[in-house]
């Protein structure tokens, strides 16, 4: 048995290895808890530092500690990154040379590496090996793989749930960039670590303006942006091929520099124009979601969305390409009624379509909100912010707002005596006291909320609960039949009297001002 390493041989470590000082926001509590034997859930940006998670409790503790990615092309790199800082790395997977596979086993058996990349389908071909291996620990990277309900289903990871039975002891941690609560609940579920404690990061960008408008004249209102950022790197992105083309050119025809990039083109194309992006002879780029992944531009000042995307993981990816450079910087996501139901065409067809299309909802609730959008954005992803951004579209022009606390209270307590089991629909009935049969049957005329809120039309309490799960009081289960559930927030409203502002619906909605 290994003694837990102390917070001073991490630090010493962190230094010594990597270089830096400090540990970033998370990252020693995670590091304390795997080498302690705990298991971790982490959820954390891009850019987070999500691998020294992994990399610092291998180098500390005994033994190789298998790291599960997906990323079999980045392999190579990583492993080289790690080794050039002094730390004994190898990976396994099925683009190598025999004699490479060969090495890379002897040195598991000789217990000479500290960490070891494999991906999830070259595992199995390990197994006799570990037998004979001493793993420290286990890190599933990219862990949202696992859940068809998230937006990258691998089928290999299906697999891993073996893992934490194979390795028994053995501590797990899982990481991931895209997970909404209920993701992150199924990859804990599936991975047999439902009970580790989850650490999520900050996903707030505060220097991100959020901006959303009206999807009319959209090739006009770019222009005029563009013209109002000149010299301005940025992304367009639009939904297909086509588009890209056909606006790159229109851009161009106005005496901009700009070039589309999707699938489509061949892969000395796309390398070409990633690189005059980087390198700032393209300032503008006009894509498809192809384009982003991997590149790393600092400088990247905007990001227009000319198609709202399917959920708000891939916005929240998508928009955060620009600003990492930590400057202000702007994202226009437009919105129109016409897209959602092409979304929505796409999403029937699809495999698990009831979840998409709940995701898809989400979106389009960003998108038409009365309340600050970087609420909802980060409470979509499990954290709560107090107070209001005062850099998006809503907070620079608030609609009117009156007091909502009676009536959030109310809507609160309905869904607390309805024991959080029914979705939106029915606790909406219940609350205007509706006589329908699906209400009767489950007796819900008797709890004491029924018909606590009849005098509110249907559509309008519709939309003020809407507004309560985008002020993070409520929360929709989507894997769960949309089963509204209170959030620790919620209290504060029930048993504290905290202060609820709900937009009016009467207020027609205020067009999002533009830049000039
Ligand atoms: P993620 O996997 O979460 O996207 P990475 O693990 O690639 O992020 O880390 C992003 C960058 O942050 C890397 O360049 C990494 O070296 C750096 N980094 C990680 N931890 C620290 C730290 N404690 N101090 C400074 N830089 C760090
Ligand atoms: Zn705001």
């Amino acid at each position: 048995m290994t003694e837990t390493p102390t917070t001073q041989t991490l630090h010493t470590l962190l230094k010594t290895h990597f270089g830096y000082d400090n540990f970033r926001p998370n990252q020693q509590e995670i590091i304390e808890a795997v080498c302690d034997g705990q298991d971790a859930l982490v959820i954390m940006p891009t850019g987070g530092g999500k691998s020294m998670c992994f990399q610092l409790p291998a180098l500390a503790l005994e033994g190789t500690a298998i790291v599960i990615s997906p990323l079999i092309a980045l392999m190579k790199d990583q492993v080289d990154a790690l080794r050039a800082n002094g730390i004994k790395a190898s990976y396994y997977n099925s683009t190598q040379a025999q004699e490479e596979t060969q090495q890379v086993l002897q040195d598991l058996r000789d217990d000479k590496l500290d960490l070891i990349y494999v991906a999830p389908e070259s595992l199995s071909l390990l197994d006799n090996v570990l037998s004979l291996a001493k793993i420290s620990l286990i890190a599933v990277d990219e862990a949202h793989c696992i859940s068809s309900w998230g937006h990258d289903f691998r089928p290999a990871y299906t697999q891993l749930g073996y893992l934490k039975k194979r390795f028994i002891g053995t501590p797990l941690i899982a990481l991931t960039a895209t997970a909404d609560r209920s993701t992150q609940d199924d990859i804990a579920q599936q991975l047999g670590i439902a009970r580790a404690r989850k650490y999520i990061s900050s996903f707030d960008r505060p220097n991100l303006f959020l901006d959303v408008r009206p999807g009319q004249k959209r090739n006009e209102q770019i222009l005029k942006f563009l013209d109002a950022h000149p010299f301005e790197s940025g992304i367009i992105y639009c939904l297909s091929r086509k588009s890209t083309e056909s606006l790159a050119e229109k851009l161009r025809s106005n005496g901009h520099t700009a070039k589309a990039y999707h699938a489509g083109m061949t892969a000395e194309e796309r390398t070409k124009v990633q690189e005059e992006f980087l390198d700032d002879t393209t300032p503008i780029i006009v894509a498809t979601i192809a384009f982003g992944m991997g590149i790393d531009k600092s400088n990247v000042r905007w990001v227009i969305h000319y198609n709202m995307p399917k959920n708000l993981e891939g916005y929240y990816q998508e928009i955060g390409r620009a600003g990492r450079d930590g400057l202000p910087s702007h994202t226009v996501l437009f919105y129109s009624y016409a897209d959602t139901m092409q979304l929505r065409r796409f999403i029937d067809d699809a495999t698990n379509a009831e979840y998409q299309l709940a995701k898809l909802e989400r979106m389009q609730q960003y998108a038409e909100a009365l309340s600050c959008r970087r609420k909802i954005l980060i409470n979509y992803f499990g954290e709560y912010l107090l107070e209001d951004c005062g850099n998006c579209d809503i907070c620079k022009n608030k609609p009117e707002y009156f007091d909502g606390t009676v009536l959030a209270q109310k809507v609160l307590s309905g869904v607390a005596r309805l024991k959080e089991q029914e979705a939106l629909g029915t606790v909406i009935d219940v609350l205007r006291g509706s006589q329908n049969a699906q209400v009767f049957d489950k007796g819900y005329q008797n709890i004491k909320t029924y018909g606590a809120l009849k005098t509110v039309p249907w559509r309008d309490l519709q939309q003020y609960v809407i507004q309560l799960v985008n002020l993070g009081l409520l929360e929709i289960r989507f894997r769960e039949s949309g089963r509204l559930l209170l959030t620790p927030l919620a209290n504060d409203v029930l048993f504290k009297g905290k202060n609820v502002q709900l937009a009016n619906l009467l207020q027609p909605k205020v067009e999002a001002p533009t830049k000039e």
